[in-house]
């Protein structure tokens, strides 16, 4: 399966102390996404001009002239094919493919790396991109962790194959559900999802035994205002199965991603949110909810 990042020592991405598995590959589009380089299915050539010394090596290989270095430094990335043959040369990884392919018992060896550091709680966190996207093969990751003993989470957007969830539920611990918008429009505009198939997705996880966990992340400007809280209140209270809720800031980080992917940041800096929307989300909510969350 693609990885393009193992993350360790990771604190925000479930119980305890976590190594995180980014898989390549997203259904979504979020204006505010942070790994753009994450949504293609296919590994995505990253360049970082700062990082390049103008050698020509990626310009003697490349297949399809798209690399040019004189009279100015060019990528032209509407001939390039993403075959990576200049990113296996550059020197100093200022081109590189956004992804590599390891095995399940790959994956799970580098986090038992880890394990000395995980705990009671720790263990590993999938997330990407849409880590259920890699369907069977994210299943066998799982299945492969819990033979090692590990703790597992998933996060996800809820847009995967829901057939997959009877097995799944087997193997995850928890699961970290995206709810980034209970206006069906609105989520439709700014990700491209579609609010049934998550929600039909979230019961049959409850269905099925699952334990979630409720991130939201505020997006000043478009999802921070009560009725959208309001929704997120009546889904914990309706489901017992879903354990908490966690609001998460939206940080507009991502521009220098953005640029090695060739696309623009078009999220306007409005959209950034501050420490008191944050408080004010999680104040509404915990006035509208009926029951305690666990920790
Ligand atoms: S091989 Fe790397 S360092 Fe050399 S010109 Fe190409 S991108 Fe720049
Ligand atoms: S990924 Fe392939 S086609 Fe694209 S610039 Fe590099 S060598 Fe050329």
């Amino acid at each position: 399966m693609l990885v393009t990042n193992i993350q360790r020592f990771c604190m925000h991405d479930g119980p305890g102390v976590r190594t995180t598995i980014f898989l390549q590959g997203c259904p979504l589009h979020c204006l505010w996404c942070h790994n753009p380089e994450t949504q293609s299915l296919h590994p995505a050539l990253l360049f970082s001009r700062e990082h390049c010394i103008s050698c020509g090596g990626c310009a003697a290989v490349c297949p399809t002239k798209s690399q040019i270095i004189r009279p100015e430094r060019r990528w032209n990335r509407g001939t390039c094919t993403d075959c990576g043959a200049c990113a296996a040369v550059c020197p100093t990884k200022a081109l590189r493919l956004s992804a590599k392919e390891m095995t399940p018992q790959e994956i799970v060896a580098e986090a038992e790396k880890d394990r000395a550091f995980y705990g009671r709680r720790g263990g590993i966190t999938l997330s990407g991109g849409e880590p259920l996207l890699h369907g069977e093969q994210a299943l066998e990751l799982l299945r492969e962790a819990k033979r090692s003993g590990l703790h597992t989470a998933v996060e996800t957007c809820g847009v995967f194959d829901g057939s997959l969830l009877p097995e799944l539920c087997r193997y995850v611990d928890l699961f970290l559900w995206d709810i980034k918008d209970t206006d069906s429009n609105r989520l439709y505009r700014y990700t491209g999802a579609c609010q049934e198939r998550i929600l039909n997705n979230l019961e049959a996880a409850g269905r099925n035994g699952a334990t979630v966990r409720l991130r939201c992340l505020l997006v000043s400007g478009i999802n921070t205002e009560e009725a959208h809280i309001a929704g997120i209140a009546d889904l914990y209270n309706r489901f017992s199965f879903i354990s908490g809720v966690d609001f998460l800031p939206c940080h507009l980080m991502a521009e220098a991603k953005y640029r090695e992917v060739g696309s623009v940041y078009e999220i306007p800096p409005t959209a950034a949110t501050s420490p008191q929307t944050v408080q004010w989300a999680r104040e509404l909510f915990d006035r509208l909810k009926t029951r305690p969350e666990a920790s």
